[in-house]
C-alpha cells in the first residue's frame, strides 16, 4: 500500500492563491509518485472568496484528495494548523502557507530525510531574507537571541513552520493542547530528530502578508510568555537586589548619621528616590505577574482552539480521541486480515 502524503495549508483571504498553489503542487505530486496524497485546506474564516475558490479546487482536482474544513471565525494561523491537525489521518503530514512562499519541490528532499535517513521531521530554513523589509529582518533577528537566551525552547534562526513530520509527531503536536499556540516553539519542545532543510526566501504569489508590525511584535511577545519563566524568576532576583541596595543605603545613612550627628538632614529628595524607584518596580513585577495570571485564566477556562464550521472531510477518523483511533485501527486491521 503507498504511503499517504499529507498537506495541511491554513488559509486567510488567499482567494487568489489557491488555484495557484494547488497547480504548483500537483507537479510535485506527479513526480513523487509513490506516494498518496491529501491536501487539506483550512480556511481560517477568510472574508473573500477563499471558500468558493477551495470548493471549485475539490471539484477540478485531478492528483490526490482534496478536502476543507472552514473554521467559523478567524482563530489565527497557529490554530487554523491545529484544526488542520486533529483532522490529518496521512503517515506524514506537512504544513505550508497558500502563498508558494514556502516551495512545494522541497517535499522531494523532506521525504528523503524522513523515509531514508531516519529522521522524523524534516524543517525548512530561509538561508536568505530576500525581498523582506529590513526592519523585519533586524527585529527578527533581535528576536531570535533574545528568546533563545531567556527561555527553555532553541529557536534556529529562518526556521519556518514548513515542515513535514511523522505520524508520530503528528499526534506529539496535538497532545499539546495550549490554546495560546507557539508552533516554532511547540515543535522545538516536542523533540524528535529533525533534519533542516535550506532554501532561499520566496516572496507570495498574489495577496498580500497578514502581518504588521505590532502582530509580529505580539506574536514574538506570545512565544517568550508560551516558554520563558524566566521573566518571573527575574523579578524575583530584582526584588532580591533591590533589597540588598535598600541594606546598604539604609547603613550608609546610619554611618553617616554616627560620623557627622550635627548635620541636618531633610531627608527628602532620598525618600523620594527610594519611593519612585520601588513604585516602578513594583508595577512591573505586578503586571508581569499578571500577564501569566491572565494566561492561566484563558488555560484553565479549556475553551476549544477552533469551531469548524464546514467540512467535505467525511471521515470522523480523528474527531475520537487517541484511544478510540487506536482500537479502530486494530479492528480495521483485524478486518483486513
Ligand atoms: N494565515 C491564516 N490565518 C491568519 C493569518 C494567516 O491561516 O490569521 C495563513 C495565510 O493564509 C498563509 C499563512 O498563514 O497561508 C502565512 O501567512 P502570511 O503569508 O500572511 O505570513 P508571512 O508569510 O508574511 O509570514
Ligand atoms: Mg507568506
Amino acid at each position: 500500500m503507498k504511503k499517504i502524503v499529507e498537506l495541511i495549508v491554513p488559509c486567510y483571504n488567499e482567494e487568489n492563491c489557491i488555484q495557484a498553489f494547488y497547480d504548483s503542487v500537483r507537479e510535485v505530486f506527479k513526480k513523487l509518485y509513490k506516494y498518496d496524497f491529501i491536501i487539506t485546506f483550512v480556511d481560517d474564516g477568510s472574508k473573500d472568496n477563499t471558500l468558493n475558490i477551495i470548493k471549485e479546487v475539490v471539484d477540478t482536482a485531478t492528483i490526490g484528495i482534496v478536502q476543507y474544513i472552514s473554521l467559523s471565525r478567524n482563530f489565527g494561523k497557529e490554530s487554523a494548523i491545529y484544526a488542520g491537525l486533529s483532522k490529518s489521518r496521512g503517515d506524514y503530514v506537512a504544513l505550508l502557507d497558500a502563498d508558494l512562499q514556502h516551495p512545494p519541490e522541497l517535499l522531494a528532499k523532506m521525504l528523503d530525510a524522513l523515509e531514508n535517513e531516519g529522521y522524523d521531521r524534516a524543517t525548512a530554513r530561509r538561508i536568505s531574507r530576500t525581498g523582506e523589509p529590513v526592519i523585519r529582518s533586524l527585529f527578527s533577528r533581535a528576536f531570535y537571541h533574545i528568546i533563545n537566551h531567556v527561555t527553555v525552547i532553541d529557536l534556529v534562526p529562518g526556521s519556518t513552520d514548513y515542515c513535514l513530520m511523522r505520524r508520530s509527531v503528528v499526534e506529539a503536536m496535538l497532545s499539546m493542547t495550549e490554546r495560546e499556540r507557539f508552533t516554532k516553539g511547540i515543535y522545538t519542545w516536542v523533540g524528535y530528530k529533525n533534519k533542516w532543510i535550506e532554501y532561499e526566501n520566496v516572496e507570495r504569489v498574489a495577496g498580500r502578508t497578514k502581518w504588521n508590525f505590532i502582530g509580529l511584535l505580539r506574536y514574538a511577545y506570545s512565544g517568550f510568555v508560551a516558554f520563558a519563566t524566566t521573566p518571573l524568576r527575574g523579578v524575583v532576583y530584582l526584588g532580591v537586589v533591590i533589597t540588598i541596595a535598600a541594606f546598604i543605603y539604609a547603613l550608609n545613612i546610619w554611618i553617616n548619621a554616627v560620623r557627622e550627628p550635627y548635620v541636618p538632614r531633610t531627608g527628602y529628595s532620598s525618600i523620594m528616590i527610594v519611593m519612585l524607584f520601588l513604585g516602578g518596580v513594583i508595577i512591573t513585577t505586578l503586571g508581569m505577574i499578571g500577564e501569566y495570571l491572565a494566561r492561566i485564566y484563558m488555560e484553565v477556562k479549556r475553551r476549544p482552539i477552533y469551531f469548524e464550521r464546514e467540512t467535505n472531510i467525511v471521515d470522523n477518523y480523528m474527531t475520537c480521541d487517541k484511544e478510540e483511533r487506536i482500537n479502530n485501527q486494530v479492528e480495521n486491521n483485524n478486518g483486513a486480515m
